[in-house]
């Protein structure tokens, strides 16, 4: 087997309404596409989704990246994607997302080409994985009316960003727990956005409310700051900003600055590496949860394979659209789908992805071949 022709998309879908966070008010997913064809008639397709705040690329650098990159994958073999990954990162310091879209559009041929899908190639550890709802950050009432029309879909765990302002924060708690009763588990993300002093106060009073985990307290850079953060709360600290690769999970474990790590393929450079962090958390008893950024339901699908294939991810954070509500979906038929709070992924081979939207995708940009 041999790449034999790479073509580089853009793709830009509006969302229904703006997503807000601590860092951030999202608008559009705005993701570069790849698809990789190889010479016995497979393909693969792969997304990059940049978030500049978090992972410092653009979709201007994603395509200039790919343009390092992309030369090089011609003529290898798609099968050997440890070698494929080790290249990656001898081209090009950091560029994750950008390598994330290679990975993953590797990945999908091979599990083609091998007529199995990706959850089963990678480990297989279940069928299906319970995803949390995202709630942006938005006035309480409107938090709440949101939130109890989605409980009717069939979630049942809500997770709440905060992280703007600390006592609007245990207000907004305080509402939606009195709102949905005991059943439902609260997580909340602070995406970075409290100092060490404002996190400690805010989640010792949001400890009565039953949270189930606090993502991001601090900055990403301050794994002291985490570590002094957990020591002070009951509350168990989830890492996402702090840990994008498998080095980043040794620091914040050598240094008990978390409970759990939130992988994404997005900070992971792809599903290769994610699978390494999932190992160096789990050798050191770290339940890890996987997420996604501001991606298509293409990247997401991906990540549930992931999620279902490795004993070690605990939690799910891959509601498939339903948080950012983006006009449109980037996958026709097939991928993952939703049914009762879980997220399944598509027995059918790679990604399972049966039909893009091609119709949507702008392009190419870039085309490599042989
Ligand atoms: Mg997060």
């Amino acid at each position: 087997m041999k790449i034999l022709r790479i073509e580089v998309y853009q793709v830009f879908i509006n969302l229904a309404q703006p997503f807000v966070i601590a860092t951030d008010t999202i608008t559009a997913i705005n993701s570069v596409i790849i698809k990789i064809a190889d010479d016995q008639g497979n393909i693969g397709w792969g997304e990059a989704a940049p978030q500049p705040v978090i992972l410092g690329e653009t979709v201007e650098s994603i395509l200039a990246c790919l343009d390092v990159i992309a030369p090089s994958l011609i003529g290898k073999d798609p099968r050997k994607i440890e070698e494929i990954v080790e290249m990656m990162d001898r081209l090009i310091l950091r560029n994750t997302a950008a390598k994330a879209a290679v990975d993953m559009a590797i990945h999908d041929l091979v599990g083609r080409a091998w007529g199995e899908p990706l959850w089963r190639l990678l480990g297989g550890a279940r069928e299906k994985i319970e995803t949390d709802l995202t709630i942006g950050i938005k006035p309480t009432g409107e938090a709440v009316k949101d939130i109890l029309k989605l409980l009717k879909e069939g979630f049942k765990v809500i997770k709440l960003k905060v992280g703007k302002d600390p006592e609007e924060d245990i207000e907004r708690v305080k509402a939606v727990r009195e709102a949905v009763g005991g059943e439902v588990r609260i997580r909340i993300d602070a995406n970075q956005g409290w100092t060490r002093q404002q996190a400690v106060h805010a989640l010792k009073k949001m400890a009565k409310y039953n949270i189930e985990f606090v993502e991001q307290p601090v900055q990403a850079l301050d794994i002291s700051g985490l570590a002094f953060v957990r020591q002070a709360i009951a509350i168990p600290v989830m890492v996402d900003e702090s840990v994008h690769q498998p080095e980043d999970a040794i620091r914040v474990i050598t240094e008990n600055a978390a409970d759990y790590i939130n992988i994404k393929l997005m900070k992971s450079g792809g599903l290769w590496k994610a699978r390494k962090i999932a190992a160096i958390a789990e050798a050191a008893a770290m339940p890890c949860m996987v997420g996604s950024m501001i991606e298509t339901d293409l990247a997401i699908t991906a990540a549930i394979h992931f999620a279902t294939a490795v004993t070690n991810v605990k939690f799910g954070d891959l509601d498939l659209g339903f948080s950012l509500r983006p006009k449109n979906r980037l996958v026709e038929k097939g991928g993952a789908e939703f049914s009762e709070g879980y997220v399944i992924p598509s027995n059918k081979p790679g990604l399972g992805v049966v039909k893009m939207r091609e119709e949507l995708l702008q392009g190419p940009v870039n085309v490599y071949e042989q």
